[in-house]
């Protein structure tokens, strides 16, 4: 179905539930886990890393911990001191390729300024990388080829799937060019025959390149960037930026959207908390669920 038959007045601003959609992609993930335990004894293992005590890191690391175990996975968490040594985390990612229990493993980011991430990215399994940013799955991704996706992208496609089934023709702007989320997020755009056009800190009119946008994905990590102006009316707006501001009431989580202005123009838009941010972990847990069936030679479900 074509975008342009979404746009209607009344129709403005609709929100896209995060939330419900990633409660409806675990329950999904968790029905599936049960198949692979009960017809094939296999139970999907999930491994995260974390180093050092970042607070951020910390509650991601729980979070994550917390819904492998209620999609009915096995979790091991491994919680390495700062100070730890590169080899020494090397040495542990030998040992998780290795374990045949563990099919995904995930060390979260960012690490101690000692270790070098691009090394330990490319020291991680490809088949077990959940986090799809080994350059094995990155080059997949750009060839076409089944592989490893990075989680927020995946999660971004997974709700832009439940709007327009069919995206093919759409112009999609995605400003931010990260390898984690806007490169990966333009690869999926192009995969679903979208126009794409990707946007960074050096595009010139930033303003008139996103009024382009059938759909707009914003992943910059600067609060409430994009205002209504920016934004084409009837577009789809998902906010990938979380950034906590501080008022005299205390701290809140706000996107690189302007949420209340965008609202009365776009189509459709995610809100921050609740928009992007579930989709994260439900998509993790799906990752593992696939690489768990591809190392057993099982067919990947098709999650949704
Ligand atoms: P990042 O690595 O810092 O990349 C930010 C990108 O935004 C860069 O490509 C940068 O351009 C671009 N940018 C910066 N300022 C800009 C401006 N004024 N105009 C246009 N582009 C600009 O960040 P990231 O890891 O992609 O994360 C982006 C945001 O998403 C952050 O708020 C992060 O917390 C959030 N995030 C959320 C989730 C989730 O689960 N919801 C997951 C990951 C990240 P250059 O390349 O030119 O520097």
């Amino acid at each position: 179905m074509a975008m342009t038959e979404h746009k209607t007045t009344a129709e403005r601003g609709i929100l896209i539930d995060g939330k419900q959609t990633a409660r409806r992609l675990r329950q999904s993930i968790a029905h599936h886990v049960e198949v692979l335990v009960a017809d094939h004894k296999i139970m999907p293992g999930l491994a995260v890393v974390l180093v050092g005590d970042d607070p951020a890191s910390q509650v991601y690391v729980a979070s994550k911990e917390k819904q492998a175990v209620a999609a009915g996975m096995r979790s091991y968490v491994h919680r390495l001191p700062k100070n730890t040594s590169q080899d020494a985390l090397l040495e542990l990612l030998r040992k998780l390729n290795k374990d045949k229990k563990v099919h995904g493993i995930l060390v979260q980011m960012p690490l101690p300024k000692q270790i070098d991430t691009a090394t330990v990215l490319r020291a991680i399994d490809p088949a077990k990388d959940v986090d799809g940013l080994h350059i094995e799955n990155v080059g997949r991704l750009a060839s076409g080829l089944p592989g490893l996706v990075p989680c927020t992208p995946l999660g971004c496609l997974t709700l832009l799937r439940s709007i327009v089934p069919n995206m093919s023709g759409l112009h999609a702007v995605v400003v931010g060019r990260s390898n984690l989320v806007g490169k990966p997020m333009a690869q999926l755009l192009l995969r679903e025959n979208c126009t794409v056009t990707i946007a960074h800190s050096r595009t010139p009119q930033l303003p008139h390149v996103t009024r382009q946008a059938d759909i707009l994905v914003v992943a910059v990590g600067k609060p409430q960037l994009v205002k209504a102006d920016w934004v084409k009316p009837g577009a789809i707006v998902l906010d990938v930026g979380i950034n906590r501001e501080q008022n005299a009431e205390g701290s809140r989580l706000v996107g690189d959207v302007d949420f209340a202005s965008v609202r009365e123009v776009a189509g459709y838009i995610t809100p921050v908390p609740g928009g992007v941010g579930p989709m994260t972990i439900a998509c993790l847990l799906g990752n593992t669920v696939a690489a768990c069936c591809r190392q057993n030679e099982l067919t990947v479900p098709e999650l949704r």
